[in-house]
């Protein structure tokens, strides 16, 4: 399956790919976009700039999508008129974003996002670092030089994300071969892919969305230096990170772009612990990530919501048993072992990604389940039952077991008892302490050793 990801293409126009000057028109009866599919909002506020003396256009991702007959999650407008010019045009608009500055028009729930041409970067640009700069990786910092149209689609990252469609011509402007390369299905970066991705390392990520999502191949070109320039991620605000892990991984494909991430090695500078994790125990540590993405996108896809914490915990998971025997070999208790650990790897992962604290905490709740689904004795299986991340944590067992961990068959356990009437529970409790559980003061002790014997078999 990567293998057709890979594939090489060779290009329409050969040589590297640059915008050109004069755009190819594609006029109504060239393509089959259909006017009526886009918001009407965003075709109005397109009417309403043209009408004021402007240029503008619908952009991005709804052309790209709709050419490719899938719903877009948003409309774009890109326009002439500066950031000011569109407020002043609109009622319901604001200007949002310093790094990149653009208007937000409400309709209801719906917002459209205008944003003015912008022009690549030279190095003149940069003696005014208020408009636009960049660090020594040459990454931008800043990104307010407006230009021209033909500038603006240079500035873009794929060739099929660089499409203007004028509504009211309905006509098409593809300044960089974009059409040619929906059809064959190939993400391609407008311009020298080093220093594109250098510019902003995320593109690299977009490029494996874009890919997992669409269906798409990445050109031969745009592939070659993802590998190598993959550490670059490690500069990018975590807090980004964690917008554009979402993105990634509840695109619908999240089990495709985890394979992706990881074959180009942009899942190490994401996720360090896990991806070591996957170097020590490959098959269980793939397997159990690979599932929890898979039941993701099957969520999805079923228009079932999907919980980030969840997808966070399974993430992380892989890396912990390392870390709890790192802490018990120097003679922390089981117990506070598994905190601390857990505690340091969520620590961790934030410098990289992130993740809020409304989903760490429920994170650790969900981990902190794993140690107590074991221990069911007197009412403790009730009281768990009754806990709100029952559901999450014994999902969670579920994934640990499809991976392939050992605990006992305590799953099904747990499956049973809730389907089961009351009598049939409080003999299941009653079996349970005659089978494995001595007398009650050493209970917990027992169970929880029991339990901690079980999962190292499964981590070794
Ligand atoms: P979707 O909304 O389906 O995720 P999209 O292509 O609309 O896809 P957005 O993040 O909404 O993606 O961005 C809108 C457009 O802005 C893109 O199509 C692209 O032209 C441009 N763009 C976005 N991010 C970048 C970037 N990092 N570098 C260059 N251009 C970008
Ligand atoms: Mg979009």
């Amino acid at each position: 399956m990567l293998k057709k990801l890979f594939q090489s293409f060779r290009p329409p126009v050969p040589g590297q790919h640059h915008v050109r000057t004069t755009p190819e028109v594609i006029h109504k009866s060239q393509h089959s976009l259909p006017r009526n599919q886009f918001s009407r909002h965003a075709v109005g506020i397109v009417e309403r700039l043209q009408a004021a003396g402007y240029q503008a256009y619908l952009v991005g991702g709804c052309v790209r999508d709709l050419l490719l007959g899938i719903t877009p999650k948003d409309f774009d407008v890109a326009t002439s008129a500066t950031p000011e010019q569109v407020r002043a045009e609109f009622r319901n608009a604001r200007i949002i974003g310093r790094r990149f500055k653009l208007v937000h028009i409400q309709f209801g729930r719906e917002i459209i996002e205008v944003a003015t041409f912008r022009a690549p970067h030279t190095d003149e640009d940069q003696v005014d670092s208020h408009r636009s700069s960049h660090n020594a990786n040459g990454r931008i910092l800043r990104d307010n030089v407006y230009g021209t149209l033909e500038e603006d689609a240079q500035r873009r990252d794929f060739t099929i994300n660089a499409l203007y469609y004028d509504p009211v011509s309905e006509r098409i402007l593809d300044y960089a071969n974009g059409v040619p390369d929906i059809r064959n299905r190939l993400l391609r970066l407008i311009g020298d892919p080093t220093h594109r991705f250098q510019e902003d390392p995320v593109r690299m990520l977009r490029a494996v969305r874009f890919a997992a999502k669409l269906d798409f191949g990445i050109e031969k070109h745009t592939v070659a230096p993802i590998r190598e320039l993959a550490p670059l991620l490690r500069e990018i605000p975590p807090a980004r990170l964690f917008e554009e892990s979402l993105k990634l991984f509840l695109s619908g494909q999240g089990a495709m772009v985890f394979e992706m991430l990881v074959d180009l090695e942009l899942f190490e500078p994401l996720f360090p612990a896990s991806a070591q994790a996957l170097e020590d125990r490959p098959s269980y540590t793939h397997t159990l990530i690979s599932k929890a993405l898979i039941n993701t996108d099957l969520r999805i896809a079923q228009g079932k919501p999907v919980t980030p914490a969840f997808l966070y915990a399974a993430l992380l998971w892989p890396a912990l048993p390392a870390r709890v025997l790192f802490l018990q070999n120097q003679g922390v208790p089981p117990i506070p072992a598994m905190n601390g650990a857990a505690h340091e790897l969520i620590v961790e992962q934030c410098q990289r990604i992130a993740v809020p604290k409304r989903f760490t905490l429920p994170i650790r709740e969900i981990w902190d389940m794993q140690e107590r689904l074991p221990r069911r004795s007197g009412k403790r299986a009730d009281l768990l039952l009754d806990n709100p991340r029952f559901r999450a944590g014994y999902d969670f067992l579920l994934l640990r077991e499809s991976a392939g961990e050992q605990t006992d068959d305590l799953g099904q356990w747990w499956t049973d008892y809730q389907e089961a009437h009351d009598g049939t529970r409080r003999e299941m409790i009653r079996e349970l302490g005659s089978r494995d559980e001595g007398a009650a003061p050493r209970k917990r002790k027992r169970s929880t050793s029991r339990r901690k014997q079980g999962d190292d078999e499964a981590f070794d």
